[in-house]
């Protein structure tokens, strides 16, 4: 970390949270600071209840040194995970550990007010059961379907379904919420949860989200990608063949041959009507044929989809997620197979596809791990704790 230029309290807690250094000894070999520098940046920490010494380390001889983590009781995250037709909340640690959760058959399509009005009685009835209060809540995420300025939470325009352009998130939320917050494309927060926790070994990669629509994140050099606008990776509309209109109004897009929505469609068509992913699921667990030969043939679409970005990008790897997903290797294993197949020379080399692990709560870690770095961002931290006094519950910035 010799590119450590400030000398404030947030990079310490950086390392401390991240696990590079949480002991004196080994923050002075990151940092290059004098033990009284780092005394009293550590001091600033612990009075704002930010960190907590947990005990003394014992993997060395003679006296262990102090170990630092993050005070992960000073308060709550709440996660939101808006889907296209289902969403999911959890209220976590400041460590992004879920407390509680809840899901229910609400998406994109109700609208933003129906959508907060659910949350925001679940989320007080959740707060009641952990004996909490909106007061100890110090940051909420959310991820929407759609592309999302981050720094402003604000919804891009326009979208596909105009109830939701420009929607500010924030101010869906009751006034006495003094938390930061943090909006994310649900794709973008499926990718955070799948990088850190799933798949860490890999800094380079597309995640995809399949579900009654397809979603598809960038990771690239460890950060998700989110392009001038918020709205990379979009590959749901990259041209696939076929004549059939899209959400979006044009004409053979890849979300209108290979999306959850699209292999329903063809399920009606044959007799059996689903309504949602998790039922397409469910129909090919039971052995349904119709659906693994539409499983394979949405996953080839997707497969040739990727071609181009693969060789663009050279990712390490393709997480494959969302709830058609579930559905397993009847699915993965010809996206794997055609792309490995057909991807140039030089860009297959070397590339896994493999599916995401976190489940169906890859969403709702990813949204508190973005607040979760928000609340705690560097330049922020070292600047509160410089005033005399502060404690996390002063952090909130609604
Ligand atoms: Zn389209």
């Amino acid at each position: 970390m010799a590119h450590v230029i400030s000398t404030g309290s947030g990079v310490v807690l950086d390392l401390i949270r991240s696990g590079q250094a949480t002991t004196r000894t080994d923050l002075i070999s990151q940092l290059g600071w004098s033990r009284i520098t780092l005394a009293r940046r550590l001091d600033e920490l612990l009075n704002a209840a930010i960190i907590v010494s947990a005990g003394q380390s014992d993997s060395r001889g003679g006296r262990p040194p102090e170990e630092f983590v993050v005070n992960k009781d000073a308060g709550l995250l709440l996660a939101m995970d808006i889907g296209g037709s289902h969403s999911r909340l959890a209220i976590t640690d400041l460590v992004s550990t879920i407390l509680l959760e809840d899901e229910a058959d609400i998406g994109l399509g109700h609208g933003p007010n129906d959508i907060f009005d659910w949350s925001c009685q679940v989320f007080d009835h959740m707060l009641a059961q952990l004996g909490k209060s909106r007061a100890d809540v110090r940051g909420i995420g959310v991820g929407v379907p759609g592309p999302v300025d981050s720094a402003s939470g604000r919804i891009a325009s326009p979208q596909i379904n105009a109830q939701w352009a420009d929607v500010v998130v924030k101010d869906y939320f009751p006034d006495d919420y003094r938390a930061v917050f943090a909006v994310d494309r649900d794709v973008n927060i499926l990718a955070v949860g799948e990088h850190r926790l799933g798949w860490p070994e890999y800094d380079d990669a597309i995640v995809l989200k399949v579900g009654m629509g397809i979603g598809c994140g960038l990771v690239l050099n460890g950060r998700v990608y989110h392009g001038g606008r918020g709205g990379a990776g979009d590959l749901a509309h990259s041209p696939s063949g076929g004549d059939d209109e899209c959400l979006c109004g044009r004409v053979g897009c890849l979300d209108t041959v290979a999306s959850g929505r699209a292999i329903a469609r063809e399920l009606l068509v044959s007799g059996a009507a689903v309504r949602t992913s998790a039922d397409i699921v469910a129909l090919s667990n039971s052995g349904h044929e119709g659906v693994a030969a539409l499983l394979k043939a949405a996953g080839e679409h997707i497969a040739d989809s990727l071609v181009d970005p693969v060789a663009l990008l050279n990712p390490s790897a393709v997480v494959v997620g969302g709830n058609i997903a579930h559905a397993g290797d009847v699915f993965l294993e010809p996206i794997r197979e055609r792309l490995l197949q057909n991807a140039t020379a030089f860009s297959r080399r070397d590339l896994v596809v493999i599916p995401a692990k976190l489940g169906h709560q890859a969403g709702v870690i990813g949204a508190s791990l973005i607040v979760q770095d928000a609340l705690f961002e560097a330049d922020r931290i070292s600047r509160l704790t410089r005033e005399n006094g502060a404690s996390l519950a002063h952090y909130g910035e609604k």
